[in-house]
């Protein structure tokens, strides 16, 4: 399985700065694929704040790399359009050029309030626009701490996933939210062991046991390697390393 290794700016990126640093990873990615078979590339997605899409989009198409850069939004309404001042239907960061988009973060579940059902609704959004959800799950300390971190996880999982998800059609992240920017990072053998957690609920929940699942909390350049080699790890959802080409590609080889 090809990894994914996405990149969730959050609320970063102001232009022109932005511009510069997308173009700065469009040469990385189009040098590499110059070089490499596609298939010897992980994929790559980079999900900016939604008024970046089109520019980005944009570029993409100007430095003509045919699939190699893909972009995704960081949340979408469930609804397909209506009274929702703020919001953003999925079908409007599709037609801005989003392939993806993340749903369930633990920042929109904590500033925003959002329960399993919301982020449910939200995945069924992203399939009815046509996009790739990329579905988070995580605990906290305390539920680490007490033990609970499989079952609380599992629970996020089956709440979320339903009827129509797939290998091709969902991708979901592992991002304990203790490890997401403090710069900690669970074992090895803990992330092997939530992600073999996940697989087995995804199985049992839709028959799915393909389905790609990314880990994700202070993933570097230099512990890059070790994450992305563990067993069941198909990828890499990545915050503030994302956010500098030269660390987000050295991310991407490391996979
Ligand atoms: P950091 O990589 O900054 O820890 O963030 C991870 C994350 O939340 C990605 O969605």
């Amino acid at each position: 399985m090809r990894p994914l290794i996405a990149g969730n700016w959050k609320m970063n990126g102001r232009l022109p700065a932005a511009m510069k640093e997308f173009d700065r990873l469009l040469r990385e990615a189009g040098r590499a694929a110059a070089k490499a078979k596609d298939a010897a590339l992980p994929e790559i997605l980079v999900c900016p704040p939604a008024v970046l899409l089109a520019p980005f989009r944009d570029a993409i198409a100007a430095a003509d790399l045919g699939g190699v850069v893909a972009l995704g939004g960081q949340d979408c309404h469930a609804a397909e359009a209506g009274a929702h001042t703020g919001d953003i239907a999925a079908e409007m960061l599709r037609d801005a050029g989003a392939t993806h988009v993340i749903v369930g973060h633990s920042e929109r579940r904590a500033d925003h309030g959002e329960k399993n059902a919301t982020v449910a609704a939200k995945l069924a959004a992203a399939h009815r626009a046509g996009l790739v959800p990329i579905l988070c799950v995580g605990e906290t300390l305390s539920q680490r701490d007490a033990g609970h971190a499989p079952t609380a996880v599992a629970r996020q999982v089956r709440a979320a996933l339903g009827a129509g998800c797939t290998a091709a059609n969902t991708v979901i992240a592992y991002e304990p939210v203790w490890a997401i920017g403090t710069g900690r990072t669970p074992t090895p053998e803990d992330v092997a062991a939530m992600h073999l957690a996940i697989r087995r609920t995804v199985e049992k929940a839709v028959g799915a046991p393909r389905m790609r699942i990314l880990y994700g909390g202070s993933v570097k350049p230099d512990n890059a390697a070790t994450l992305l080699a563990v067993a069941g790890v198909n990828g890499a959802l990545v915050g503030g390393a994302s956010l500098l080409a030269k660390d987000f590609w050295g991310i991407a080889k490391a996979s």
